[in-house]
């Protein structure tokens, strides 16, 4: 016969097996989902617009606002820009954010409009949807929170995004007026993105950045499979920027100056390709100033060694977890090995 404080261990015991296994399922579940990608809502933002769902409806038409703010969906190749592919940006048609460019946009057969990879990763925020009794990621704009679509990975080769957007959430503006007004991005990877997203996060003209994985193969990837170094991404950062305040020159120049580019797979005692110096170009504009800037450190004899930084085509950039986000500002923990 148990006595009775055995039998309060047992008790105690099962349900902290349990607990755990739960946990466990949760974890297997959510793996390569939203929570992987992050729930980028409790972010740091620099700028939200909170407007009454009253105002909305009076400034939008009644499609627009089932979609936005009902998170309603458009019938199936009935949206305006399903078969549509002029050149230009795609805003939010709530607030007017960027969200799409159209050399990203491709027809997946499904009737909506597809999008490869976004204008900016920090202007979409990314929630678990379970209301058709399976798991999906749904897309919102950061700024205004109105719903576009969904994101899957059955995308094109090699990023595999597959932004699923209704028409109704978005207006078109031609890329002559686009490349005016609108803000621009640029990606680079110096090492620990911790230290690396926090200094380009204070340069006056920097209007948002985002931590992730860039430069690799593997589709989606955790922090841990980026660690391990066998992805091919290395840490990075994504950084919005006003080139009317600042250029893509002088973010390139700040680059070289917040790490060592001369250090290969390395910064500090941050050892393999995930902390590799790299810049990913976003056009041919800015491949041609990130080589030639680089060129012209290497020759100025400000550096000893040779510059190793990797200049290569940006393909897809992958958001790290919520908790890498804008983590200096958050204070969460240890400051980078590269400080
Ligand atoms: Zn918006």
């Amino acid at each position: 016969m148990l006595k009775f404080y055995q039998k309060v261990i047992i008790l105690g015991l099962s349900l902290l097996l349990a607990w755990a296994g739960w946990k466990g399922l949760n974890a297997l579940f959510y793996q390569g989902t939203a929570s992987a990608l992050n729930q980028s809502g409790e972010g740091i933002r620099m700028k939200k617009i909170n407007k009454s769902l009253e105002d909305w409806k009076k400034e939008l038409s009644p499609e627009q606002f089932r979609v936005l703010f009902q998170k309603g969906t458009e019938t199936a190749f009935t949206g305006k820009y399903n078969d549509f592919w002029e050149e230009g940006v795609y805003l939010c048609a709530a607030c007017g954010t960027p969200l799409f460019r159209s050399e990203d946009k491709y027809d997946h057969g499904t009737g909506w409009p597809s999008f490869k990879e976004s204008f900016s990763e920090a202007n979409l925020e990314y929630h678990d949807d379970l209301s058709l009794g399976r798991h999906r990621i749904e897309v919102r704009c950061a700024v205004c929170g109105g719903h576009l679509g969904h994101l899957f990975y059955d995308g094109p080769a090699p990023g595999g995004k597959h932004f699923c957007i209704n028409s109704a959430a978005m207006n078109f503006k031609p890329a002559e007026e686009a490349r005016k007004e609108l803000p621009q991005v640029a990606t680079f990877a110096a090492g620990c993105f911790w230290g690396v997203e926090y200094k380009f996060s204070q340069l006056t003209g920097v209007l948002d950045t985002v931590v992730g994985y860039s430069g690799g193969k593997t589709v989606n990837p955790t922090y841990r499979q980026v660690l391990s170094g066998k992805t091919g991404h290395a840490e990075s950062v994504q950084v919005l920027f006003d080139p009317r305040v600042i250029s893509y020159e002088q973010l390139v120049r700040k680059f070289f100056e917040l790490h060592d580019p001369t250090q290969y797979n390395r910064q500090g005692p941050d050892y393999g390709p995930n902390y590799r110096s790299a810049i990913f170009y976003h056009d041919q504009q800015q491949k041609k100033i990130a080589e030639q800037v680089k060129a012209e450190l290497q020759q100025s004899g400000r550096y000893q060694k040779k510059i190793v930084t990797e200049i290569s085509p940006f393909r897809s950039f992958y958001r790290a977890e919520d908790y890498h986000q804008k983590y200096y500002q958050k204070k969460l923990g240890p400051i980078c090995s590269n400080e």
